[in-house]
């Protein structure tokens, strides 16, 4: 599936529409879901134009995939949801059958509560 430059997330990015900002860096945008499902539910995503986990995987230099999963773990600590205080949950919907949404690759991170289930 090639990048839809018109996806939500890249005019976040483009700053063409505003978001809720947690942290950014060279290579991250975290920023508060729109609709929350959890108390607390923040989203991370890549700068670069990844479609979803598989395409970031297969495509991505090794400095933006390290520092992508590293910027989980430090929204984490920002959010205070990271391990120390209670744990969270984090996951990447991936096309149609993962329930993707927005295909800009982001993982979620749900937490501030007990998250549930799984899978519903
Ligand atoms: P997906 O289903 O693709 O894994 O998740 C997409 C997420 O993006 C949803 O949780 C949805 O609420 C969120 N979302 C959609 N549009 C916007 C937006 O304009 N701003 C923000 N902050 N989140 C959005």
């Amino acid at each position: 599936m090639s990048y839809d430059k018109n996806n939500i997330f890249a005019k976040i990015l483009r700053k063409e529409i505003p978001c809720k900002k947690i942290y950014e860096n060279d290579y991250v945008l975290s920023f508060y879901d729109i609709n929350p499902q959890k108390k607390i539910h923040a989203l991370v995503i890549p700068k670069g134009l990844y479609t979803d986990l598989d395409d970031f995987i297969r495509n991505a230099k090794e400095t933006e995939i390290i520092e992508f999963f590293k910027a989980i773990t430090h929204v984490a600590d920002l959010l205070k949801v990271s391990n120390i205080s209670g744990g969270y949950r984090t996951l990447s919907n991936i096309g149609k059958d993962g329930g993707q949404e927005v295909p800009h690759l982001h993982f979620h991170i749900f937490g501030g509560e007990i998250v549930g289930k799984m899978v519903t």
